[in-house]
């Protein structure tokens, strides 16, 4: 199973350009399309399943016509979207036996069965009967993977899902999605790279509407690797440093900045080689697209 996206254009009434020829080839398994935020992400997953028109371009999804046979595509689709709403005073047991309705399981029983292995299955059983405007952000989270796993999809969807979860929330939130992805499409569409790293045999950085690459984590890195240099200089230094360095990242530890270059040659100035990191191969691409600095 594949979906292969091919020259997808999108340009918003206002002028935006929201991709811009974007071809992306996703096997099966866990693939997370990483960018910044406006990169593109969302009104691509919307593309995708079926919720918004590109202008041209294709996506296959198994011989499936993505764009014009939507109702083959809905039927094998699971989507989380990014503003995930829910009805606060429906417990997770009734709306998810009304989605299972919708989604064309007409027999009770046997939607009383789906809806009970759902709930064990994102670790929610105990919490059916709560209403889901008492849930946490993980619980939502969870919630909100067990309604796009309501019929058995092919392909799942998830936008921007780890947002506002605190680590604990975000590993086990995590632990579920790796499970999923064992015989599925996943895409997992996030700004950060850490969801990538942990999750993800396949990748890709979107920024501008534009694809910068697309592999293996490991393939990223390869990309990089021997050529990141660190140093920690004081804040006041950064604008110097810019003007002779390919700066590709900063971070603030106890005052003062540690600055990350990328250079094909030692840089020499009090740099040392460091160990390349996905974050590394996430920076080294967009910085050529956008300023590192303000993202
Ligand atoms: P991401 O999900 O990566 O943050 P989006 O796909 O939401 O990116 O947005 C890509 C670009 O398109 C951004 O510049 C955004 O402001 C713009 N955009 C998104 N939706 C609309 C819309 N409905 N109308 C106009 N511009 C939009």
């Amino acid at each position: 199973m594949e979906l292969i996206i091919n020259n997808l254009s999108k340009t918003y009434p206002n002028g935006v350009k929201a991709l811009n020829g974007v071809s992306l080839t996703i096997p099966q398994g866990m693939f997370g399309l990483l960018g910044p935020n406006g990169a593109g992400k969302s009104t691509l997953m919307r593309t995708i399943a079926t919720l918004q028109e590109a202008d041209s371009g294709s996506i296959q999804l198994d011989g499936i016509d993505v764009l014009h046979d939507k109702q083959a595509v809905r039927e094998r689709l699971g989507y989380l979207p990014q503003d995930f709403g829910l009805y606060p005073r429906i417990n997770a047991e009734t709306m998810l036996d009304h989605i299972a309705q919708m989604k064309g399981i007409g027999n009770k029983s046997e939607r009383k069965e789906v809806v009970a292995s759902l709930l064990n299955r994102v670790n929610l059983f105990k919490d059916r009967k709560k209403a889901l405007g008492t849930y946490s952000g993980g619980m939502r989270q969870r919630f909100g993977i067990a309604q796009a796993l309501v019929g058995n999809p092919s392909l799942i969807i998830v936008d921007e899902p780890t947002a506002g979860l605190d680590p604990s929330e975000r590993n086990r939130f995590y632990n579920l999605l790796s499970e999923i992805g064992e015989n599925t499409i996943v895409i997992l569409s996030t700004h950060i790279v850490e969801d990538v790293n942990t999750l993800c045999s396949n990748m890709a950085i979107i920024c501008t509407g534009e694809v910068l690459m697309q592999g293996t984590p490991k393939e990223g890195l390869a990309l990089v690797n021997g050529k990141i240099y660190q140093k920690t200089i004081e804040k006041s230094e950064l604008d110097h440093y810019r003007k002779d360095f390919h700066v590709i990242s900063t971070k603030l530890i106890s005052g003062k900045l540690s600055l990350r270059i990328e250079s094909e040659s030692d840089p020499g100035n009090g740099f040392e080689p460091a160990a390349a990191d996905l974050e590394d191969v996430y920076f080294s691409f967009i910085s050529k697209k956008v300023d590192p600095i303000t993202i």
